[in-house]
């Protein structure tokens, strides 16, 4: 079966949502929406505090080449623009806070093209309307889509790959997706193989999906048959940019590089269907399908969230925490983010809502103890990095040596601590060289 070499094999704990359709969660009394939810600079609001506003309005816009649009996600009003907790930056960042009205309206702007209206925009108007709509990547990357599919000139593109892979544990959000709107998903494809210049696209589905893999080629069949839905291996992380195109397609992408370089556009299920809404029906992204999941919260459902809304709100509306819950993280166990407040917002990269309790463990938690050389580190990272050595040299801050071993390329995934018979701290000492690069790198600029 298709697969990349390294990687590992969690514990899926995907049993406790995969069954459980997506449900719409009715619109919080109020949103907090960041103005940073994505790779590159933080759009600038354009919406005052006072102002009204409808579902899909345009509150703030792209700053620079590398920004996303944001809009509201409820009808309301401005009640604030002002720093709040953001469940991936360390710090409060700034965000509109819009309080709900009586009746939630859409914004007027909002209504279906035709068949022969889509037929005839052009891939330029496509990314137009994409970088409108504000789609980021929602794999989590939250990189912004528009760019994405705007590759360097000289760049010959030749593959469109649709992940939906989602190899995270416990996550379930992309799987019921694809179940529950396979149409959807396949027409952003072939909106996206149009812009890309490309006839055909690769649908990636890991083996444990065994019901998205039966509808989606079937949804496929009727609707778009260039699109080839290929069955990947269940192996953590599959669902990563590099390794779905070293599976699938043989290729490398270069350490530092992109998959434009190799000829390769990766885009997550749950973005086609973005651009497939924004491009159908003129909707901007202000919606998104979360798991919310874990021993520690008493009814795991995926639900449809308007972004902005509060973590809390959504606890509630899944019955509340268990007894037991001790840690909330946002995202899936691997590569998600704990947090340390109930009132982080959802943002467009949130995928899925955590709550642990101390059961269900992927970790042996066990002291840290020296390394054993064993190389099973070795053996399993993605990257072909030998992370106890990169993790050894941050640890006694040997920058330079670090940087020559590729510290730069560790994706942050997880898989060598996971296997670490040492208990070793390995990503967090990866985290911790990088830091200290990056730092240094600050004081040059600042002293030039
Ligand atoms: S070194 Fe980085 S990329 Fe390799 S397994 Fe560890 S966390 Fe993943
Ligand atoms: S897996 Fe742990 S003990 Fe084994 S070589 Fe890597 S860091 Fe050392």
């Amino acid at each position: 079966m298709i697969t990349f070499r390294g990687g590992i094999h969690p514990p899926e704990f995907k049993e406790l949502a995969e069954e459980k359709p997506i449900e719409v969660m009715p619109c919080p009394k109020q949103v907090v929406i960041p103005l940073s939810q994505h790779t590159g600079a933080p759009a600038k609001p354009v919406v005052a505090v006072g102002d009204e506003v409808k579902a899909g309005t345009l509150i703030a816009e792209p700053v620079g080449m590398i920004s996303a649009a944001v809009h509201s996600s409820i009808a309301g009003k401005v009640k604030g623009i002002e720093p709040w907790v953001h469940p991936v930056l360390p710090v409060p960042t700034k965000a509109v806070i819009i309080e709900a009205a009586e009746t939630d309206e859409l914004d007027p702007a909002i209504k279906p093209r035709t068949q022969a209206q889509i037929e005839k925009l052009s891939p330029e108007e496509i990314r137009e309307i994409v970088r409108d709509a504000g789609i980021v990547g929602l794999g989590g990357a939250a990189f912004p889509t528009s760019v994405k599919i705007t590759p360097p000139k000289d760049a010959a593109i030749d593959t469109l790959i649709i992940n939906g892979a989602e190899c995270e544990p416990f996550l379930t959000a992309d799987d019921r997706l694809m179940r529950e709107k396979p149409e959807g998903i396949i027409n952003g494809a072939r909106i996206l193989a149009k812009v890309l210049g490309l006839e055909r696209a690769f649908i990636a589905i890991e083996h444990n999906k065994p019901e998205a893999i039966r509808i989606v080629s079937e949804a496929a069949s009727k609707v778009w048959p260039a699109a080839e839905v290929l069955t990947v291996r269940t192996k953590y992380p599959q669902g990563a940019e590099k390794q779905l195109i070293s599976a699938i397609l043989g290729r490398e992408v270069p350490a530092g590089g992109l998959p434009f370089m190799v000829g390769v556009v990766v885009q997550n299920a749950g973005t086609a269907f973005a651009v497939y809404e924004s491009v159908a029906k003129r909707k901007p992204l202000y919606e998104r399908v979360v798991t919310v999941t874990g021993p520690g919260i008493a009814e795991p459902k995926n639900l449809l969230v308007r972004i902005g809304t509060l973590a809390a709100d959504v606890i509630s509306h899944c019955g509340g925490l268990t007894p037991s819950a001790s840690k909330f993280i946002s995202g899936g166990p691997m590569m998600g983010i704990a947090q340390a407040s109930l009132e982080v917002p959802i943002i467009k990269g949130t995928s899925g809502l955590l709550f642990l309790d101390g059961s269900k463990r992927l970790f042996k938690i066990s002291e840290e103890v020296n390394c054993l050389r064993c190389g099973h580190c070795v053996g399993i990272c993605p990257m072909k990095l030998v992370p106890a050595e990169i993790a050894r040299m941050a640890e006694y801050e040997k920058l330079e040596d670090a940087e020559r071993w590729g510290i730069a390329d560790c994706m942050e995934c997880g898989s060598c601590a996971f296997v670490c018979p040492s208990g070793r701290r390995l990503v967090q000492w990866i985290k911790y060289g990088k830091m200290l690069i990056f730092a240094e790198r600050s004081r040059k600029k600042e002293r030039k």
